[in-house]
């Protein structure tokens, strides 16, 4: 039975990891220090005798007796409104975290995948985004300290592949949404979803002109299930193309939960991205992967998620 760390496992993402590495027979170890995440996202994973969760902050050294086959770095702060209320946690766990952890990798004789993210190409001059755009990123931006960040964690994993032979996967994630991402986390998709639900004005940054392509969660874990499995050390981009203008987003949100909520404008963040969208021709070729589920069906299903939550507050 492989036994796999995964860093950042209380948060949206790294919990629904856990739970397909579970279930494809491993024993999962879920490192965590609450900063953005939750123990409540693992609390059903907990009486699994597989299934440990250690609070731990990853920038310090990382201890983890035993053997370890797979190490996935999720750990980081992700939504835009975290990231500026935390940067330099976010620049440590970017650039010191994936240290420790690529340190463990090493010593365990483990393979590693970093969550890296489309953030890389800052605000692209290429469109869609291939794996080999370099990206048009201000190092000294407000999201520079998360695009920087993981710029630099890239360049360290290759380090480490190059020169301590580790065997590293390298996953650019694109915008993804579902279950277990945090109500209040400030990204478009839980605010647009939990303002219609509460009949409050949708709030579009800017004329809304600007685009992002959304993957749901399962489609994002089936793509990084594949590519740790895989032989691929270069980045491989994993999101959905379909790409939407974040006002024509808004409409369909209004559209899908029948909201009596207004459309409102507000100032547009600085370093905004005008433009996202995956290529995701290398995924389909090295992993045979393309995202399955429409944006309708994920979006009913978050929507749900989020109604659930509501009520037990
Ligand atoms: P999240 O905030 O829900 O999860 C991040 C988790 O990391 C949280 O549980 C947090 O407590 C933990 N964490 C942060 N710093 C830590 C530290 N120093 N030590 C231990 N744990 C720490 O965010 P998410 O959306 O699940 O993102 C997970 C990963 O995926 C991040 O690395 C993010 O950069 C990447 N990513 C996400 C998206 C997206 O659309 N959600 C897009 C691109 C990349
Ligand atoms: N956005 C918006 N209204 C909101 C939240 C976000 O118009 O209430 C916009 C934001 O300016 C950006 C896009 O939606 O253009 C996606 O924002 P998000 O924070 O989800 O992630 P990003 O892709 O910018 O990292």
């Amino acid at each position: 039975m492989p036994r796999t760390l995964v860093t950042g496992g209380a948060g949206f993402i790294g919990s629904n990891l856990c739970e397909r590495l579970l279930h494809e027979g491993h024993n999962v170890i879920c490192m965590d220090n609450f900063i953005t995440g939750r123990p409540d996202n693992v609390a059903h994973l907990i009486g699994d005798d597989r299934f440990e969760l250690i609070e731990h902050d990853v920038t310090n050294y990382v201890y983890v007796p035993g053997e370890l086959d797979y190490i996935l770095h999720f750990a980081s702060p992700a939504s835009p409104i975290d990231y500026l209320q935390l940067p330099i946690q976010t620049l440590k766990v970017g650039a010191l975290g994936t240290h420790k952890t690529l340190g463990l990798a090493k010593a365990k004789g483990a393979r590693f995948l970093l969550a890296s993210t489309s953030e890389v190409y800052g605000d692209p001059l290429e469109h869609p985004q291939s794996e080999t755009y370099w990206g048009n990123v201000n190092p000294i931006g407000v999201r520079g300290v998360y695009d920087e960040a993981k710029r630099f964690a890239e360049a360290m994993t290759m380090a480490y592949n190059r020169y301590h032979g580790v065997e590293t996967r390298i996953v650019r994630i694109f915008n993804t949404y579902g279950p277990r991402m945090r109500a209040s986390d400030g990204r478009v998709v839980s605010n647009f979803i939990n303002q219609a639900l509460r009949g409050d004005d949708i709030t579009v940054y800017g004329d809304g002109s600007q685009t992002r392509s959304f993957q749901y969660i399962d489609d994002l874990v089936e793509g990084v299930y594949r590519l740790l499995l895989s032989d691929e050390v270069d980045p491989v981009n994993i999101g959905n193309p379909g790409e939407t203008s974040i006002l024509e987003f808004a409409e369909e949100i209004v559209a899908m939960t029948d909201t009596s909520s207004k459309i409102v404008f507000k100032e547009l963040p600085k370093d905004d991205p005008k433009v996202r969208q995956p290529n995701i021709a290398k995924a389909k070729d090295v992993l045979g992967w393309e995202p399955r589920v429409p944006r309708e069906e994920g979006l009913r299903l978050t929507t749900e998620y989020f109604r659930g939550i509501a009520e037990l507050v």
